[in-house]
């Protein structure tokens, strides 16, 4: 009888949204169990990353609820960033800067309403057991707060300066870029060889690919071992079409003689070398770049060009000046915007930075104490504060986003940060309270926003209600659980346990978990432009949800999969093949649950029973130490292959026949493991589980779902080695005489006139005569002992 998986499936969702089994009882005396999860950015569609991911942290959810914890696992929504606005932008057809931000906020939290709405449902059709009652966004009135309360923390801590700073810049976006926002691309480019006069009428010749900020020019670097330059250290050099401007020539040990001509030019700023040289060599800034990308006047002809044509612009000039050597065509990596992937610039601007330097030793060592799965991890969050090279830079120049609770003195231009109990504030909107020291009462408020990750690092502080509910925040911090994907350590990872360390001195969760990408079936990452992105819609109407979770059940934390679908058919056969055994056991067990005998068990029922705790007990294990494929792997084949082929083959003489004992233990054995293993499936694949123990096993439920049931608890006075051993023996014999008749081309149940069994251990296996001359319908069974294994058989 096939079943309609995806129609069960919905019943089962709307069963457990109306008896609100996922609901967080703050009340509640269990041990609370806390997960921060990950907010997805609204965009109106689940792809296969968030199925994939978001299950896994589910498993956990879900098996912490069955250990009697008391789940704490809410969900939020992104939308403070820039692909939030743009979306809404050009869904409305508007711009944000024409709003005021309070306005812009409200068209967002309206805008987006329906794309939350499809992704809700599409998390709800997974059955992802979030508490939906918890959701935030983080531009909400709550994320708004808490991160605005964060930056008046860092600043009263002395944790924030302001300051006019070379600033990695993107001129497409217009916005001042994070080192975490960086690319690396490698562009086709040329190497231009440009020969310069010094006073002394001496030529040098350097090689450059931004021939473009030669009026920036403040240097010229040469190695001090090389002595092709011996000569002109110290010397003046004459910059072209500067009105006679000249530089000095300086060694530096950072500069490569292989490379090019081996002297360098030194501009404010081509690159961070640069910024490094400024402040080793003492020279001037000269900004030549405006924010929005365009040169200015002190770029003398390039006077309102862009990079591009600037560059084309100053080759023409010195070529006809004399000046150019030569040009190499190369291919170099630059550093380019994420997002937009346009080169960015440095250019200086005043900024906020979060001081945070000078504690990478301690981050490295407190991040220690956070349990790691998979643990090679941590490697990759060293590497990252290992590698940092600047304070954290939190301004952007977008209208839209998380406004600074700052305003500036109109007269000596000191900054005056809000009132807590102003927030959250626009200080474009709203004046400050108090004037500034030095007497005025004017103000300018700040126009920029926060990075996006200065407030999605505060999710613990979020989730807990760090500004609104002292009481529950210390309940509730740290956070145990921290899923996340490892594309953004270094963003998400590491801003949470930065911001936690200074305002909480303690680590944001006890454990952080960091799972794998879904790639395509090639393992390539899913991607719009290669056309090979899997929609698990199509994949839930195909093969139902469970198929899917079954799937991310599979692999270990970390591992990156690719998605194969063969493996939703597999999915598929295997729920498919819990309903039908669980449908046979109910049937001959009438749903009650009957206590087991321990004396009057046979071999085949010690031996899985065995086999049954066994599994319980290194599958709890397993699942403690976040290692959930190690608890559904061998839980499905040890209810596939073991149970469902073997033993309920092999009982069911007994529970049909035997009215006594014998066919009652069996009977019990029955229901015993198909429940026990149907709560180990729970967590993986919860409709199926909850089809069966309602159709099936009513009466061995306590509460209103599978999914509040406890987590089933081995006995270990069951497990028992020798026992085990026996079963095998017992099912490889079967196994054997199962092949020789469909080889013979029989039925199954054709009757065995005579059969010899050889094996090593004869005298286990006389014991269980019985139960194999019951399944295999053998009149003589002779059991000889022989170091070979054989089975012969007559018919
Ligand atoms: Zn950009
Ligand atoms: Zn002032």
């Amino acid at each position: 009888m096939a079943v309609d998986l995806q129609k069960m499936e919905e019943k089962w969702q709307k069963q457990w949204e109306k008896d609100k089994i996922y609901k967080f009882d703050p009340k509640s005396k269990k041990p609370v169990y806390s997960i921060d999860t990950p907010p997805p950015t609204v965009s109106g569609t689940m792809h296969m990353g968030h199925a994939f991911a978001y299950s896994q942290q589910d498993f956990i959810a879900r098996y912490k609820k069955m250990q009697g914890f008391e789940v704490f696992h809410p969900i939020g929504f992104d939308n403070n960033g820039l692909a939030t606005a743009l979306m809404v932008e050009k869904k409305k057809g508007i711009k944000s800067k024409n709003f005021s931000r309070d306005e812009f906020i409200k068209i967002v939290l309206k805008g987006t309403e329906e794309e939350e709405k499809k992704m809700i449902a599409a998390f709800k059709s997974i059955a992802l057991s979030f508490d939906w009652s918890l959701l935030y966004r983080t531009i909400d009135d709550l994320a708004r707060k808490t991160s605005q309360y964060s930056f008046l923390d860092l600043y009263k801590q002395g944790r924030l300066y302001r300051k006019d700073a070379p600033t990695m810049w993107c001129p497409s976006c217009a916005t001042a870029i994070a080192q975490a926002e960086l690319q690396d691309k490698e562009k086709d480019s040329s190497f231009v060889y440009i020969q310069f006069e010094t006073t002394d009428g001496e030529k040098i010749e350097i090689a450059t690919t931004r021939p473009e900020l030669m009026p920036a020019c403040v240097a010229i670097h040469v190695h001090p071992d090389d002595k092709r330059y011996k000569k002109f250290v110290g010397k003046k050099v004459k910059i072209p079409f500067t009105d006679g401007r000249t530089v000095e020539v300086y060694t530096n040990k950072d500069v490569d003689p292989e490379f090019g001509t081996g002297a360098v030019y030194h501009c404010t700023f081509g690159d961070l070398d640069d910024v490094k040289w400024i402040l080793e060599t003492n020279v001037p800034i000269i900004e030549i770049i405006n924010k929005d990308g365009t040169f200015n006047e002190k770029a003398g002809i390039l006077k309102g060009l862009r990079t591009e044509t600037a560059r084309k612009k100053i080759i023409e000039e010195l070529e006809k000046a004399g000046h150019i050597v030569k040009q190499e065509p190369i291919k170099h990596v630059v550093n380019v915007h994420e997002r937009c992937k346009t080169p960015i610039e440095i250019i200086g601007a005043k900024q906020w930075f979060v001081k945070y330097l000078d504690l990478r030793d301690e981050y490295i060592a407190k991040a220690d104490e956070l349990q790691w799965i998979p643990p090679y991890m941590k490697k990759r969050l060293d590497n990252w504060i290992n590698g940092l090279k600047w304070d954290w830079n939190i301004s952007r120049q977008r209208h839209y986003g998380v406004p600074f609770p700052v305003w500036y003195c109109k007269k000596c231009e000191k900054e005056l940060v809000a009132d807590e109990k102003q927030l959250p504030i626009d200080p474009l909107k709203t004046k400050p309270k108090g004037k500034c020291t030095c007497g005025s009462t004017e103000f300018v408020g700040e126009k920029d926003t926060f990075d996006t990750w200065f407030t999605s690092s505060l999710t613990p502080q979020i989730n807990c209600k760090w500004v609104e509910d002292k009481k529950f925040f210390e309940k509730m911090f740290p956070m145990d659980l921290r899923p996340q994907g490892h594309d953004i350590i270094a963003l998400w990872a590491f801003n949470t346990i930065v911001k936690a360390m200074f305002h909480q001195q303690k680590l944001p969760w006890k454990t952080i978990t960091i799972n794998g990408w879904a790639l395509d079936s090639k393992g390539k990452k899913m991607s719009k432009s290669l056309g090979n992105v899997i929609r698990p819609e199509e994949m839930i109407q195909k093969y139902s949800a469970d198929s899917l979770r079954y799937w991310a059940g599979l692999p270990v934390f970390g591992e990156d999969i690719p998605f194969q679908e063969k493996e939703m058919v597999s999915g598929r056969k295997f729920l498919t093949k819990m309903l039908n055994a669980n449908r046979f056991v109910s049937m001959v067990t009438k749903g009650k649950p009957e206590k087991i005998d321990k004396k009057a068990l046979l071999p085949e029922d010690k031996a899985i029973l065995s086999k049954l705790n066994r599994v319980i007990k290194e599958g709890t294990e397993a699942f403690d130490r976040f290692e959930f494929s190690k608890c559904l792997n061998p839980a499905r084949n040890f209810f596939w292959l073991e149970f469902a082929d073997f033993y309920i083959e092999e009982v069911k003489a007994r529970v049909y026949n035997d009215k006594g004992a014998s066919g009652k233990t069996a009977a019990a054995v029955l229901q015993e493991v198909a429940w026990k293993t149907l709560l180990l499936f729970t967590p993986f694949v919860p409709h199926t589980a909850e089809e069966i123990a309602q159709e099936h096993f009513k009466e061995r439920l306590s509460g209103k779902s599978i999914c509040l049931e406890q987590w089933p608890k081995a006995d270990e006075s069951l497990i028992d080695e020798e026992a085990e051993k026996i079963g095998e023996a017992i099912n490889s014999v079967i196994a054997e005489m199962r092949k020789q008749k469909s080889e013979a081309r029989k039925p199954l149940n054709t009757p065995i006139k005579k059969a010899v069994v050889t094996i090593e251990n004869a005298k286990n296996l006389e014991q269980s005569a019985e139960v194999i001359k019951r399944t295999m319908a053998v009149e003589k069974l002779e059991i000889k002992k022989g170091k070979e294994f054989s089975v012969k058989i007559e018919f």
